[in-house]
């Protein structure tokens, strides 16, 4: 099989990564992977960055089926080249793989489960051992704003993690505990972390990077992540059911989160991502701002576009997604480019902005305006396997000038479009910053204000660095320098 020129286009943002490049997505394509998630809603966001990774065939099993059928129908229109399926329980369980037809290539696993399906999940885990074929498994935990991802890619690092986790389940100590926010977490946790395996998926098939070893803990309400030993299970339980990062929501000062208006300004990979989440866990009002229109080229990671919508505006695209997938949502849209003679007007009734944006011309703006008119932004950037978050509080925090004070000359830093990206990586950081946006808009946990959120995914690292305000920053240091829009001249042509 070779790639056709649609596919060529398709994969191009994977295919210019030397470590994917034509034959490692032509690999992709014909690996597969079998899901177990204890609910459809809590494993969309896994199957969407699956398929537009372009893993070629997705066999699934839910226990709770409930939103299937849209999740199918969307998967078939963001990637036809992927074949899903859903397998029955006795063959998940009986784990007969060699009867599904043809895997030639790749095949791993990817479990998705939660504390409050937790009986099956012992089953699962037990069954594992009277499997035939030994299948590398990523296992996800997620128990509210905190979860785990573990990579077993070995029989006995399998063995020896389902047999104490299986203990703890079946010993019963793992009691899931509800959210003490007005906005349950398990949404975000599922859809990060669950994101975040199929960079390890996509690692493990074309045998590139640092494979993620031991397990990854993830705590959103307060941006912790630590890595913790395969036999550690005692700790995982322990930090999965404490409370210390949880501080109850201070309604009385916060609008009700139904009533929240939240701008995202940019529609592609962080765009996509940031919006599902949002829609998902029930903010009331999404603003969107993007000129450009769908192109196949996106498809690889912008999972609210899909093929047949090439050539839409997206934000018209977009807002077809959102609106299937949750009706009583508001979306605004701005079918404009975002400059300084319309950046003000637009931001001033939203409660917080999203940076979403691909130009380094745009994120200078963004930041001024923001810092203007006092509104928080959540900023996250992507590039190739990494990415990078934080979040301004206006004249609280550190803004983008006071780290970054001035544009870089033209041509000094690679876009997405020169240097390529891999799908699930603006996946992640859209979560982040929905995260990040919830936990501002209902009052809980702590923020990424003054903090900067470092991943490198080919070597598996979070890293949360401790950023202070600047002031000499020409913006909100002691002596401004900005005091309106000005011109930000930096043109990054990111169609060429
Ligand atoms: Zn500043």
């Amino acid at each position: 099989m070779i790639l056709e020129k649609e596919q060529i286009l398709r994969y191009m943002r994977h295919i210019i990564l030397p470590e994917v490049s034509g034959p490692g997505q032509k690999k992709l394509l014909e690996s597969s992977v079998f899901v177990y998630g204890s609910a459809v809603k809590e494993a969309s966001a896994l199957i969407y960055y699956l398929a537009a990774s372009g893993i070629g065939h997705i066999y699934c099993y839910f226990q709770d089926r409930n939103g299937y059928e849209l999740l199918v129908e969307n998967v078939r229109d963001l990637n036809e080249d992927v074949v899903i399926s859903l397998i029955d329980e006795k063959s998940w369980c009986e784990g007969q793989v060699k009867d599904v037809t043809p895997i030639e290539g790749f095949v791993f696993r990817i479990l998705l489960t939660n504390f409050k399906r937790k009986d099956s999940i012992g089953q699962h885990f037990s069954s594992f051992k009277k499997y035939e074929h030994f299948l590398p498994t990523l296992t996800i935990v997620e128990n509210g704003w905190k979860g785990a991802l573990c990579l077993l890619n070995s029989p006995e690092k399998l063995d020896s993690f389902t047999s104490s986790i299986s203990k703890e389940f079946l010993d019963n100590k793992l009691e899931h505990r509800e959210c003490l926010s007005e906005v349950d977490g398990s949404i975000l946790t599922a859809s990060l972390l669950s994101t975040y395996s199929v960079v390890e998926g996509i690692k493990m098939c074309l045998n590139i990077g640092r494979p993620l070893e031991g397990i990854l803990y993830s705590d959103l309400s307060a941006m912790e992540f630590k890595v913790i030993g395969y036999n550690d299970i005692e700790r995982l339980t322990c930090l999965l059911l404490d409370n210390a990062g949880y501080e109850e929501g201070k309604a009385t000062e916060h609008k009700k989160f139904a009533d929240s208006k939240v701008l995202i300004v940019g529609t592609g990979g962080l765009g996509s991502a940031a919006a599902y989440a949002l829609c998902l866990v029930g903010v009331g009002t999404i603003g969107l701002v993007d000129y450009d229109r769908v192109e196949i080229s996106n498809l690889n990671r912008q999972i609210l576009h899909s093929a047949s919508r090439v050539g839409m505006p997206k934000v018209d695209s977009a807002h077809f997604f959102l609106k299937r997938m949750r009706p009583e949502l508001k979306v605004i849209t701005y079918d404009t480019q975002f400059n300084k003679n319309n950046a003000l007007e637009i931001i001033k009734d939203y409660d917080i902005v999203i940076d979403g944006v691909d130009n380094l011309q745009t994120r200078y703006l963004l930041n001024d305006a923001c810092f203007i008119l006092k509104k928080p932004l959540i900023e996250a950037g992507v590039l190739r396997f990494d990415g990078l978050g934080m979040t301004i509080m206006p004249g609280e925090s550190s803004c983008y000038r006071c780290i970054f004070p001035e544009m870089p000359k033209p041509g000094s830093i690679p876009s997405c479009s020169e240097a390529g990206v891999l799908g699930p990586i603006p996946g992640i950081f859209g979560f982040i910053q929905a995260a990040e946006t919830v936990k501002l808009l209902t009052g809980i946990g702590i923020t990424l204000k003054n903090r900067l959120l470092f991943f490198d995914g080919l070597n598996s690292e979070f890293i949360v660095s401790e950023l202070w305000k600047n002031p000499k920053c020409p913006l909100c240091g002691e002596k401004p320098l900005i005091n309106e829009l000005v011109e930000y001249k930096f043109v990054c042509d990111n169609n060429n």
